[in-house]
């Protein structure tokens, strides 16, 4: 009988073993040069500022060298991953090639009828919920948990809101894998309870049926967020008592803002002498989001004529950095370097207001001095970031070759 462990958090100390392997596929020679030059680099009449923070987090290096070393470890089983293990096509798409099988996540979870008791099932970056965790747990397959420490952190506090009889009120997107984990810890406790605003105008609607001026009352209330609500959900019983917690990779601006305005509600509604009976809050941002953020505030403090932001469509942290840059200066968010042609001259980008790729082609002026502002999401690796910039230069006739 085999003695290998069956839940496995902290790889396998094949470190050393994948990171050729790793470096080979991840790292990029435009950044490391602009890494060297202070994140500056100037060609011809072409300035490319670079954030101080960007691309891939710890959590994000951690998960995909765990992907690796799993791999090499081994080398003959069946290896799955639940769901995507972080939201990049290309990473993703390398895990593929490695012949690891990607699970793909339905309303009810991940499907895991075709996994046998001898396979291995990675859990991605952003966790799994305790149902899917659970369930892994009873085939008795080997499990090689990636989960993010930031995310975990999360789930302590959504955890004790629970147990204290609070609803956890989490700042982030209902459909996210990370938010499904986070609001599933809940369950731990019976009757725990959790609802999920996605933005400050959703956090309104809440603050305003606390207040008893929600429009349409209860029904309306529930038309509108039982989705994304735990199925017992009950605004009349359960905005009595309420926790924030967050998304690690939304908007933090925004997310502060949200726990600061319920607070001041339940205090308005409740008594400030009430306060803490009613309302909890705790910032579960990530560090990284936040560095990320604070970066590309600080280069957006210089004068640029555009912004460029890498990263998955599909990935939160890239969305808030882009946020934060249209509000600044013109903003492209591009998944790859394939979204500008030099050629044609076009980009394909993702419009912020409709969440869907859109193409243009007068980006980027022809001729004359300009700035261009780059930064990338937590899962976007530093070789889809040089090829950007190749491309940025290319599209203005310059040959990347011979920045030196
Ligand atoms: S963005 Fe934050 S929470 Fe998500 S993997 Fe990176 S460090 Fe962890």
């Amino acid at each position: 009988m085999s003695s290998e462990p069956t839940y496995v958090r902290k790889g396998f100390g094949l470190k050393a073993a994948v990171q050729d392997t790793l470096t080979a596929d991840y790292d990029g020679q435009l950044v490391d040069l602009l890494l060297a030059r202070e994140h500056t680099l100037v060609a011809g009449e072409v300035t490319i500022r670079l954030a101080k923070e960007f691309g891939f987090c710890y959590g994000v290096e951690r998960a995909v060298e765990y992907a690796y070393q799993t791999r090499l470890k081994f080398p003959d089983k069946r290896i799955f991953l639940a769901g995507e293990i972080i939201h990049n096509p290309h990473v993703n798409a390398k895990l593929r090639e490695m012949g690891i099988v990607f699970l793909k996540p339905s309303d009810k979870g991940f499907d895991y009828s075709g996994v046998e008791p001898a396979d291995v099932v990675i859990l991605p970056a952003f966790g799994v919920t305790i149902h899917d965790f659970e369930t892994l747990r009873a085939k008795g397959c080997v499990m090689v948990d990636t989960t993010c420490g930031s995310v975990l952190n999360v789930w302590k506090r959504v955890e004790a809101y629970a147990k204290d009889g609070f609803t956890s009120l989490i700042h982030g997107k209902y459909y996210h894998e990370e938010t499904r984990a986070t609001a599933s810890q809940v369950e731990k406790y019976p009757g725990g309870t959790y609802l999920v605003v996605r933005d400050m105008a959703q956090a309104e609607d809440v603050m305003a049926y606390i207040a008893g001026s929600f429009a349409g009352g209860r029904d309306a209330f529930l038309t509108k967020y039982a989705h994304a609500a735990s199925p017992h959900f009950d605004p009349d019983k359960h905005l009595q008592r309420i926790g924030v917690a967050n998304q690690t990779t939304m908007l933090a601006r925004e997310s502060l803002a949200i726990g600061e305005a319920v607070g001041a509600t339940m205090e308005r509604v409740f008594g400030a002498e009430h306060r803490a009976a009613h309302f909890r809050t705790f910032d579960t941002i990530c560090s990284a989001t936040q560095d990320r953020q604070d970066a590309v505030n600080a280069l957006l403090a210089e004068p640029l004529d555009l912004m460029l932001v890498i990263g998955g469509y599909n990935s939160s942290n890239t969305i808030s950095l882009a946020a934060l840059c249209a509000e600044r200066v013109h903003t492209f968010h591009v998944e790859d370097a394939t979204g500008i042609d030099p050629e044609t001259k076009e980009i394909r980008h993702r419009a912020l207001a409709t969440g869907q790729e859109v193409s243009e082609t007068s980006w980027l002026p022809s001729t004359g001095a300009i700035r261009v502002g780059i930064t990338a999401g937590a899962s976007t690796p530093n070789n889809k970031i040089g090829e950007t910039v190749a491309r940025v230069l290319l599209t203005r006739g310059l040959d990347p070759a011979t920045v030196v």
